[in-house]
């Protein structure tokens, strides 16, 4: 199938590795031109070759902190005119929230709900002129059901998920589309640091709370991150220019609801 996107330019935020990285791969392969970024120049550049050699698309590296408003200046001065944005970062720490301080909240407010913002509210306009635009968000399936131990993204991204719910039926009449995406527990190294906080916590071994997590997806396994790559790629592409506002998860069934 024909996604109607090659030629196309790509912002994929924090893209080295894991969700952003598989959404960064399946834009590729549509033909579509990256502009990658992360902390670690050495992993992203890794990666990019990696794309290159696969797809033979251009694919522009940053080494950049998104969070920051310089990192975010150093990447828009580079790409000020996407066609596609798929805003990432990191997730915030898990734990109690009794432990967690006013800079604790700050920091996650400010990395998964106001960094996705200030590219939005840097990007949009030009889309709109030009007719055509797909931002992605990659946020959590905790924002549907709250997960208790990552209270601080149940909270922050929830803030995201209320703001983009009102832009995006402000831009879908010029072809220009806001969407999210919420992964369950996705086979990557944030995975593993959850559940590590958790073994550690709970006193457990990480093999056994491995396995419990598993045990509470219906689908008896973790998602790959290539099958959320390609979700992220159907919702930029041309076709999908009449779905905005949506909350797609993609948990392997553990919300258990009928809507
Ligand atoms: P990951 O495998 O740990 O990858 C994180 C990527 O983000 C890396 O490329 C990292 O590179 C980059 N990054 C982190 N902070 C950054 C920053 N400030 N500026 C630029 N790049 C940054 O994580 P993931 O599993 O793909 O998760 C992606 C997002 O989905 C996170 O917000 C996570 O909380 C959320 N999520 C994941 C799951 C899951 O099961 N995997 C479930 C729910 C939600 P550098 O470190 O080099 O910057």
């Amino acid at each position: 199938m024909d996604l109607g996107i090659r030629g196309r330019q790509a912002l994929v935020c924090a893209s080295s590795k894991g969700l952003g990285l598989a959404c960064a791969q399946q834009l590729a392969r549509e033909g579509v031109e990256l502009v990658m970024l992360a902390r670690g120049q050495e992993a992203l550049e890794a990666a990019a070759q990696s794309i290159r050699a696969e797809t033979g698309v251009k694919v522009i590296t940053i080494a950049a902190d998104i969070i920051t408003p310089e990192g975010r200046a150093k990447v828009l001065a580079v790409c000020p005119a996407p066609d596609i944005l798929v805003t990432n970062a990191g997730g915030p720490k898990p734990g109690n929230f009794r432990e967690w301080s006013r800079e604790d909240w700050l920091a996650a407010v400010d990395a998964n709900m106001i960094t996705p913002i200030e590219l939005i509210r840097a990007t949009v306009d030009k889309m709109i002129e030009r007719k055509f635009g797909r931002i992605v968000n990659i946020t959590s399936a905790s924002v549907k059901h709250p997960i208790e131990h990552l209270g601080l993204s149940n909270g922050a991204r929830a803030g995201l998920t209320g703001f983009v719910a009102g832009l995006a039926r402000q831009t879908v009449a010029h072809n220009v589309t806001i969407n999210n995406l919420l992964p369950g527990p996705f086979a990557t190294d944030r995975l593993l640091q959850t559940t590590e906080r958790l073994a550690r916590d709970s006193g457990k071994n990480i093999d056994e709370v491995m396995a419990q997590r598993k045990k509470m997806v219906p689908a008896g396994r973790f998602g790959e991150p290539s099958e959320f790559g390609q979700a992220c790629a159907f919702l930029c592409s041309a076709g999908a220019g009449f779905m905005t506002g949506q909350n797609l998860v993609l948990d392997g069934g553990i919300y258990p609801g009928t809507l």
